[in-house]
């Protein structure tokens, strides 16, 4: 049940959605495209072999046999109902819910079961104000950032706190559904994808990684980089960064407050 005036933030409305927590990247190879193709794959074919709950075993041993099952974290699960919900393929979702099964709830066949499939909210929905979420799902549109970004509460918070401190208050959520504001916020948030110092480490995601047996944080070594910790370490820790020498520090500090004073800069202006 989502409390109060909550944002839903695993089916938000326009054209995306969030699968985080059903496995969605926990696959050692979890590019867009590869997630893509998986999906797509797992969608045609429940849609053309699912009749109801008698055919699930065998959906379930034909995804088995034809998937890459190699993960980033062998303890968390990947959900094999986890496809698109939309025919446009912009959402990810279940397949076993039951707005897609003529109401009848498949999730009871689900490896977590029905009532934790239904009943789960992952963090985000305790830490994020409302006003961040909101803004998150107006600057967000693509569901594979998405994901990312909603499940990344330290670089959600941060970026939003960078700014409000800059232009001394919390801009509302309106002002992030169209223009400069937005597009500046989402270059920030597609670092995610783009940010040129991330770790090539399979076991990382965002700020940890896994030795095989815990989720650790790996602090970055400034000492031995020869600079002070930075003022972005959180910012540098969630998009799992990896630094040579201080020269790479200090040009990722300049990327990063880049994109603060452009913000700052249009906002006065808008
Ligand atoms: S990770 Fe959070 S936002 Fe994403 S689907 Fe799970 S509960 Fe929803
Ligand atoms: S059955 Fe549960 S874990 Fe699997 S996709 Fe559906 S909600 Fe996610």
């Amino acid at each position: 049940m989502i409390p109060g005036d909550s944002v839903h933030l695993c089916q938000p409305g326009g054209g995306k959605s969030c699968g985080a927590c059903c496995g969605l990247y926990n696959y050692a190879d979890s590019r867009k495209a590869s997630l893509s193709l998986r999906l797509h794959e797992r969608t045609r074919l429940f849609r053309e072999a699912v009749r109801g709950r008698g055919d699930l075993p065998a959906y379930a041993a034909r995804i088995l046999e034809t998937e890459d099952p190699a993960k980033r974290y062998e303890v968390i699960y990947c959900c094999e109902y986890l496809g698109f919900i939309d025919p446009e393929e912009r959402k990810v979702g279940c397949l076993l819910h039951p707005c897609g099964n003529g109401g009848e709830d498949l999730r009871d066949a689900s490896f977590y079961g029905k009532e934790l499939c239904a009943g789960h909210l992952c963090p985000s929905y305790h830490y994020l104000s409302r006003e961040e979420s909101l803004s998150l799902v107006h600057i967000v549109e693509d569901w594979y950032l998405y994901g990312l970004c909603v499940t990344d509460i330290d670089l959600v918070k941060t970026w939003f706190r960078l700014i409000a401190d800059r232009v001394h208050e919390m801009p509302a959520s309106r002002r992030f559904v169209v223009g400069p504001l937005r597009d500046i916020s989402l270059r920030f948030f597609s670092l995610k994808l783009t940010w040129p110092y991330r770790s090539s480490d399979t076991n990382r995601l965002g700020k940890y990684y896994f030795d095989g047996s815990r989720y650790m944080t790996r602090p970055i070594d400034y000492g031995a980089l020869g600079c002070e910790p930075s003022r972005f370490d959180g910012i540098f820790q969630s998009l799992a960064s990896e630094f040579r020498h201080g020269g790479e520090i200090r040009r990722a500090e300049g990327l990063i407050q880049g994109y603060i004073d452009d913000f700052a800069a249009r906002y006065g202006a808008e």
